[in-house]
């Protein structure tokens, strides 16, 4: 069963090592000049396709074909899609993706909006400190390197979930049969393609499919493009308030407020003000790793609630995404004046709640015998002893420790360090010097 979304084309890779820096789980490796991942530390987070030069690292999404497989496809717009655009507005998107066959669009950043007075109410409710759910990436990392604060994560689905939940009632209630319905997602990232087959804290996603933004994208720009093409009146596309070509009756409210939360600090600022000075938002993966790192010593106080986002400026910088993450964010703040306030809708009619604790992932790096283990780890440390501790990654292991590892765990050997090489390699040359020299007794001159 397939667990992860980013995935590898080994004869693309070139063995630079570049992904094995750059990884927060130490989930890759290079032997014999390929990268190989495993799966169990890999957490979805998107740095290697980030960057391997190479494009040996990918991910993959569905794509518009399976539309056809559904006599009522629905598509949900992440908050976060919205920034690809500067001058298109949301009508017109929705609009596109009409165009493009769906029979529902819908946005995200409704359920986000509604999150956002449900996250309120459980801060208030809740003693302690908290960590946003929202981000797969970062609820993986807890799961696999933090455990010790999976307990601090906010025990509430994403807003796509509960968006999604909500969808599939509707659909139900309209008389739609499960099997002629799909809901299509807008992913910005793999981590969240990962989700809808290997959900956490669910049983099962309500999503069914999800589509990178990119491919989206273009097929909006198509079909924008075809509309100017085929219109004297450019000003029609461009400029949606007098739009006659809009089907009003069927684009839902704009929820202006909720698409805050496409980037970082745009959860935090739905919430309320009283809030403002405990709350602190972290973006980037290696930026949250290191907050992980100090929140489990206890070192970070007076901090009720944390947004922390895998990607650099949250979501319009998940790597399915056109835009760069500034441009992105700047065309989320300015989609932001539009609306004033949230959209009118019943709170109360979602299911906000996780139905499955969250639990640790364990990683036995050295055995799952505790005796065994304790013979590794004095092993381990003779090991470590032995190699040089420059963490160069050369061996293609991440760092010198991990390296020592794999040999305790027969998966490396200590000549792939090439400073140990280098040394054996000298040892060995003047052995053979000294050999070389050296005569037999029955020919040694006397003197
Ligand atoms: S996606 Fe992230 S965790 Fe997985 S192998 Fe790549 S860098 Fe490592
Ligand atoms: S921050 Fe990045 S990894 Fe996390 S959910 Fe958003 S796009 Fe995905």
């Amino acid at each position: 069963m397939q667990k992860h979304s980013v995935l590898l084309k080994e004869k693309l890779c070139e063995g630079c090592t570049n992904c094995v820096k750059k990884c927060p789980t130490k989930a890759i490796r290079v032997h014999q000049g390929k990268a190989t991942i495993k799966e169990e530390l890999c957490i979805d987070c998107a740095e290697c396709i980030r960057t391997c030069a190479y494009h040996a690292k990918y991910s993959r999404t569905n794509t518009f074909l399976e539309l056809a497989d559904y006599d009522y496809p629905v598509i949900l717009i992440p908050p976060s899609f919205y920034g690809q655009f500067d001058g298109i507005k949301p009508e017109e998107i929705h609009r596109a993706l009409y165009k493009i066959g769906f029979k529902e669009v819908r946005d995200v950043a409704v359920a986000a909006e509604a999150l956002s007075w449900k996250t309120k109410t459980y801060l208030k409710d809740n003693p302690g400190m908290f960590i946003s759910s929202s981000c797969p990436v970062v609820v993986r990392m807890i799961k696999i390197l933090y455990p010790e604060l999976l307990g601090h994560l906010l025990k509430l689905k994403a807003p796509v979930e509960i968006m999604a939940e909500s969808i599939k009632t509707e659909l139900r209630e309209k008389g739609l049969a499960e099997e002629d319905t799909a809901l299509f997602f807008i992913t910005p990232c793999p981590a969240k393609n990962t989700t809808i087959f290997n959900p956490m804290g669910i049983e099962k996603s309500f999503l069914d499919k999800s589509i990178a933004v990119d491919l989206v994208y273009q097929e909006i720009l198509k079909v924008l493009d075809e509309e100017v093409n085929s219109n004297d009146d450019k000003e029609l596309i461009t400029n949606s308030t007098h739009s006659d070509a809009i089907d009003r009756d069927k684009i839902t409210p704009i929820p202006y407020k909720g698409f805050s939360w496409g980037q970082s600090e745009g959860e935090l600022s739905l919430l309320d003000d009283d809030l403002s000075k405990r709350t602190l938002s972290v973006s980037g993966i290696h930026n949250v790793k290191d907050l992980l790192e100090e929140l489990s010593r206890n070192n970070v106080k007076g901090i009720k609630y944390f947004e922390l986002a895998a990607c650099n400026q949250g979501c319009v910088g998940g790597v399915f995404n056109v835009a760069n993450p500034y441009q992105a964010k700047h065309n989320i703040l300015k989609l932001l004046d539009e609306g004033k306030n949230m959209i009118e809708q019943d709170f109360s009619k979602y299911n906000y709640d996780l139905t499955k604790d969250l639990k640790a992932i364990q990683i036995d790096r050295l055995d799952s015998n505790m005796e065994k283990a304790m013979k590794k780890l004095i092993q381990l440390e003779k090991e470590i002893d032995l190699l040089p501790g420059l963490d160069c990654a050369a061996c293609g292991a991440p760092d010198c420790k991990t390296l020592a590892e794999d040999i305790v765990n027969g998966r490396g050997k200590r000549s792939d360090c090439i400073f140990v090489l280098r040394q054996q390699v000298e040892d060995l040359a003047d052995k053979m010097s000294e050999l070389a020299h050296a005569l037999p007794p029955v020919m040694r001159n006397r003197k």
